[in-house]
Formats: C-alpha cells, structure tokens, sequence
C-alpha cells in the first residue's frame, strides 16, 4: 500500500510529517509519497516558488526511509485536481495497488465540494487525519458515505485498491504553515516548529520576507501560472 499526501507545503512543517509518519506507521505503507501542489484550488498561490518548495520538502524528508516527493503536480502544467493526481498515479502503479489518500480531517469535511469525489475513491482510499482545532460539520451525504465505507481494519484497506475510508487520529500538533509564514515576515525565530534544514532554505531565499511579493513570479522553474492544485 501507498501513501499519497499533497499540499502546498508553503512551507512544510512537524505538523505535516508527524501526521505522515503517524499513518505511515499505523498502515505499515510500503512508502508515502508528499506532493506539492502549485495552487491549492480554493485558496491563493504559495509564496514560494515551485522549485523552493520542492527543496524544502526534500530537506524535511531526508533520511526517513519510506518518504519520498513526487514532483508530477509540480511538473504538469495547467488545472490539477485529486482525481487526476490519482489517475496519473493509477496509470504508473496499475489497477491492483492499494492508493491511501492522507487528507486533513478540515479538507474532509468538505469531500462533496471537490472535483468527481466519487472518482476519487474508485481511484484510492481516503486516510482521514484528523486535526487539531478543525470542528467535524459533516453533512448527510458525507455520513452516510462514511458509514457504507468505514474501514477498521488494515486489511480492508489492503483486500482492495480503492474505496474505503480510514480514520486515523494523528499527533496533534497546532502548527500552519500561514502562522510559520507570518513569523518569518516578522522576523520571529519559527524554530522547533519545522526542521532546521528548512528554516535555513526559506531563510536563504527570501521568500517569506516581509514586502517581497510570491516568488513564481519571476521563478523560471515555476512556469506554470495557471490555477492547478488538489480539491
Ligand atoms: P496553510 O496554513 O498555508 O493553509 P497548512 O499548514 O494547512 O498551510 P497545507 O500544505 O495546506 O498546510 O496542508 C496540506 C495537508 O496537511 C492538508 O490536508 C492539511 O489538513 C494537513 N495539515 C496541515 N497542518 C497539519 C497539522 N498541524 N496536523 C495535521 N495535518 C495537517
């Protein structure tokens, strides 16, 4: 079984990657691979470029066996959404391999709003990290499907390739990347909040210094201005 974890990763934090190690553990994954994002559909560009945020995912996962980045969201050019994230991943790993899709128990609440959810769990199952501070508003359509889907066991998820829904409640750690961003523009120390290797990337670019506008803008290694992301 694989792991799947996209987001924008603006900068990745310990919030991010206890949570990844959590399941990676809890569902003994064969590997976990993190995606950054360009845009996360429903919110703004990231600050840092799309080559800075590679590297700082680089950096953070150095040395955990078992985590990986995979750059194809990074790398393809126009909209991108889950389904088709899945679809490209299905095309590389085949029909059989069980594909758990690490959301945050926030994105969750809100599945019906992404683009073809029900393609998405015919394409992966759903590993629902829960979050701190983040309030359960789900819907009836949401908890039904939950009901129908639920799986307790790590062998539901492995008998099939796609379809169930898995909870697993992961450390709670009250970190984002908006406060890590804020400090940094402040000038405030983010240490002990994301690795060290990161802070010294983001430090050396500049990219969330306080006055200098999003960093794709002139990044010739982000030539993708078009909205693309995961929803
Ligand atoms: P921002 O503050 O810029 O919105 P973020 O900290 O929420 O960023 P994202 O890159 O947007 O980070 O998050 C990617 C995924 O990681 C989402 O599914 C989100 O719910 C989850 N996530 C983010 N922070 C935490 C955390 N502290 N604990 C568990 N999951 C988290």
């Amino acid at each position: 079984m694989i792991g799947v974890f996209g987001g924008t990763f603006d900068p990745i934090h310990y919030g991010h990657l206890r949570a990844a190690l959590d399941v990676h553990q809890a569902l003994a994954l064969s590997e976990l691979r993190f995606l950054p994002l360009n845009v996360a559909v429903h919110r703004e560009q990231p600050r840092a470029s799309a080559a800075q945020r590679r590297a700082m995912v680089e950096a953070a996962i150095a040395g955990e066996p078992g985590f990986r980045v995979d750059d194809r969201e990074l790398m393809r050019a126009g909209r991108s959404y889950s389904v088709d994230t899945l679809t490209s991943l299905r095309d590389e790993l085949g029909d059989k391999r069980p594909i758990c899709l690490l959301v945050g128990g926030d994105a969750f609440n809100g599945f019906f709003d992404w683009h073809r959810p029900r393609d998405i769990l015919e394409l992966a199952h759903l590993v629902v990290m829960q979050r701190p501070g983040a309030p359960m508003q789900r819907d009836a359509r949401l908890r039904a499907e939950v009901q129908r889907r639920r799986a307790t066991r790590r062998e539901e998820l492995e008998r099939s390739a796609a379809g169930r829904i898995w909870f697993e409640s992961v450390t709670q750690l009250d970190i984002s990347s908006t406060r890590i961003r804020r400090m940094l523009a402040l000038g405030r120390s983010p240490r002990y909040l994301l690795p060290d290797a990161v802070i010294a990337i983001a430090r050396d670019c500049g990219c969330y210094a306080a006055g200098t506008s999003p960093s794709w803008l002139d990044d010739s290694q982000a030539p993708r201005q078009q909205i693309s992301g995961q929803s």
